[in-house]
């Protein structure tokens, strides 16, 4: 697998009807998308199948789900299983924001799960990672991270990291009241995750180690100077089509092939 220079992704969280997914898949089907860029977008499950309509069967951009359960099937009010995301468009799932793990019970032993089972079904876990503002402020960061990577990845065997996409979204950066992170603070525990994810998988990485916390034009090229940032997870100012594409194309700037 020829594995792409840089990455951007965004997850819309819960927004977007079905017109309005439409659209933003219609848009992204008709840019000329840069070639160097994996796009990824995470739509709500109910958009899922409608931006996989609208995509051409030869789009680049890769479609995920923001969340599915560990279970093959069964009594799971609300939730879906791996099989169902993809059977709607998903070849990504989700696990481990911050936000699942604050409102709605998400633990590191689910996520663990969540990674098995989307291994098992052939999709590629996304496990976001991060820590909040006073684990940080206690100079903390690294050892918080490096228990959620292991826990995360306790059922998955090293040989299976490298199919495996991390996002570092530290808590205190992310979302409306999130203070954008610079590179100076980011690079170091990039670094130190990307050293961790080495250890797991004789030497072989992660398919992705992405940065993610209010990610935006301003930012994307500064952060991209970090060499162990293989890319960007956007939230915000990619909710828009026009914010993905700007942010691709400063991210393709930034990471010219060699
Ligand atoms: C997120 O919540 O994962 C995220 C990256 O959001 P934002 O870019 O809006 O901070």
């Amino acid at each position: 697998m020829t594995e792409p220079v840089v990455w951007v992704g965004t997850g819309w969280k819960m927004n977007k009807t079905l017109a309005e997914a439409t659209s933003y898949a219609q848009t992204l089907a008709q840019a000329a998308l840069p070639e160097t860029v994996q796009l990824f977008i995470l739509p709500p499950h109910t958009a899922l199948a409608t931006v996989r309509a609208e995509l051409p069967a030869s789009s680049p951009v890769m479609i995920g789900a923001q969340n599915a359960h560990w279970a093959s099937e069964g009594a799971y009010t609300g939730e879906i299983s791996m099989r169902m995301a993809e059977d709607a468009g998903a070849t990504i799932i989700e696990m481990g924001h911050s936000e699942r793990r604050s409102m709605f019970a998400e633990t590191d032993e689910t996520v663990a799960l969540k990674a098995r089972a989307a291994l098992d079904a052939g999709l590629v876990p996304l496990i976001c990672v991060g820590e909040p503002g006073d684990v940080r402020a206690a100079g903390e960061e690294i050892e918080f991270l490096s228990r959620q990577v292991d826990a995360a990845l306790s059922r998955v065997c090293s040989s299976e990291v490298r199919k495996v996409i991390v996002a570092y979204e530290p808590i205190w950066a992310i979302g409306e009241d999130g203070r954008p992170a610079t590179v100076d603070q980011t690079a170091p525990v990039m670094a130190a995750l990307a050293a961790l994810l080495a250890r797991k998988s004789d030497g072989r990485g992660p398919r992705a180690l992405l940065y993610g916390g209010s990610v935006n034009p301003q930012n994307a090229g500064e952060l991209l100077t970090d060499p162990t940032t293989d890319g960007l997870f956007v939230g915000r100012s990619a909710w828009q089509p026009e914010g993905l594409l700007e942010i691709a194309q400063l991210a393709a700037a930034a990471r010219v092939p060699d």
